[in-house]
């Protein structure tokens, strides 16, 4: 392959799809980028000055995707640094899902009822540029601490509530499968744990690092569910289908997450391809994400009328389970807010009319005497805390909802009236 002749110091053909081999040959300093692309002085001295900040780390194998001559290519901007990163976008902050703040131990979100992320590692064999975790990725002083993931199993293991785990980071594929075994292991030993997800790029960063044995590792804890990161389809060979192929052919289901981003993949016909290559390896498309409020990844961002343009595109005019769900992570740790097209635009209390992906509009006729079938004697949602505990607007919805409104906290017409009541009390 052409792509191997760049290393001279290559002496087995077996190195290259040794992942470890991968790993201790990442490309760390700009001196080293030379034979991957055209870079002239002066790029070269201001992409020192983005390591100094953000480090550096390519695997060879992505490297090689690079196109040398072409300084768009979506390839380099995720993995070479740009000067860029060093500008504070007004609207950056440090940790805009509010990760820490959820956190009830280190290592651990607990954002939602269900669900809990855990980050075991902060390393990544590759680090992208446009990481949402950059300022904690590959900083060696926030490893994950044993003490820490049992810790987080403990808390897991003292909530029934969680029945997904989605170990994260960093990268868990950067950790030896042994290490990696020991962690799942004793997640799956909860019982009121049914699914443990696991999130990574190296099927597209690293695909080496996909190995029979590893493979057959996971096999053993089963349901185990997988969400890659392709954002482009030049991310995808030969290596990189066979990576997904072994992971689908153990049964494992596979999602992918792109970040729509500037520059890469901010266009319907890209995104399209994408889905669809991902769709022929067995990949459903998961999430297509708003680029995040993190530093040094403003140049990255695009408006979210671009994703609702990308949907507009999507949804209709491919198959349903090509399309992925796009999605807002809320700042402050609101979690993922789904944005669509508008397909609703009106309604009576017998029509509602709708419009297609062909913008053709038609009604639905509602039907005539519909009564729902909840009643005192059904027994299905008996003890759910969505009846006793309900969250957001189902403590408007759910039938034994007493409240008629939710005020946000700090209301000022509701505080306003409070000095005034309090005024007259005092009086
Ligand atoms: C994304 C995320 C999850 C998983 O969310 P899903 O919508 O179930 O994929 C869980 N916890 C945190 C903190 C997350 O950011
Ligand atoms: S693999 Fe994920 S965590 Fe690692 S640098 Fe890329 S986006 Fe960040």
């Amino acid at each position: 392959m052409k792509q191997k002749l760049l290393f001279a110091n290559i002496t087995e053909e077996s190195n290259w799809s040794d992942w470890r081999w991968q790993l201790r040959n990442r490309i760390m300093s700009s001196d080293e980028l030379d034979q991957y692309a055209n870079l002239s002085v002066y790029e070269k001295a201001s992409i020192q000055k983005a390591i100094d900040v953000f480090p550096m780390a390519i695997t060879p194998y992505y490297a090689s995707l690079i196109n040398k001559d072409d300084s768009t290519c979506p390839i380099r901007m995720q993995c070479i640094p740009n000067p860029k990163e060093l500008i504070k976008g007004s609207g950056d902050m440090d940790d805009p899902l509010h990760e820490d703040g959820d956190s009830p131990c280190p290592g651990l979100t607990h954002r939602y009822p269900d669900r809990v992320l855990l980050l075991v590692t902060n390393e990544c064999s590759m680090y992208c540029r446009h990481c949402t975790r950059k300022r904690k990725v590959g900083d060696n002083e926030k490893v994950s601490k044993d003490s820490d993931i049992i810790k987080a199993i403990e808390y897991i293991k003292a909530h029934p509530d969680i029945r997904d785990v989605l170990l994260s980071g960093g990268d868990p594929f950067v950790l030896s499968t042994n290490r990696l075994e020991q962690i799942i292991r004793r997640v799956r030993e909860i019982p009121h744990v049914q699914v443990i997800r696991i999130g990574t790029r190296t099927p597209v960063v690293m695909p080496q690092r996909i190995t029979d044995h590893l493979v057959k590792m996971l096999k053993k804890y089963h349901p185990i569910w997988i969400n890659t990161h392709f954002n482009h389809p030049r991310e995808f060979t030969e290596e990189s289908a066979r990576a997904l192929a072994k992971l689908a052919d153990a049964g494992i289901p596979l999602g992918n997450q792109t970040v729509l981003l500037k520059g890469i993949n901010d266009c319907a016909f890209i995104i399209k391809k994408l889905a669809h290559l991902l769709v022929s390896n067995r990949v459903r498309p998961y999430y297509l994400y708003q680029c995040d409020l993190s530093r040094g990844i403003e140049h990255f961002r695009t408006p979210v009328s671009k994703g609702v343009e990308i949907m507009e595109a999507l949804i209709g005019h491919t198959s349903g389970f090509a399309v992925p769900t796009f999605v807002v992570d809320a700042p402050g740790g609101g979690g993922k807010i789904p944005v669509l097209p508008n397909y609703q635009l009106s309604s009576t209390s017998t029509k509602t009319v709708l419009r297609n992906y062909e913008g053709v509009i038609c009604i639905y006729e509602e039907p005539a005497n519909y009564n729902s079938s909840c009643s005192s004697t059904c027994n299905v949602c008996k003890g759910s805390s969505a009846l006793h505990d309900p969250i957001g607007l189902q403590k408007l919805i759910n039938p034994n909802a007493k409240m008629v409104s939710l005020i946000p906290e700090g209301n000022r017409r509701k505080k306003r009236l409070k000095i005034y009541k309090d005024i007259l009390h005092d009086n």
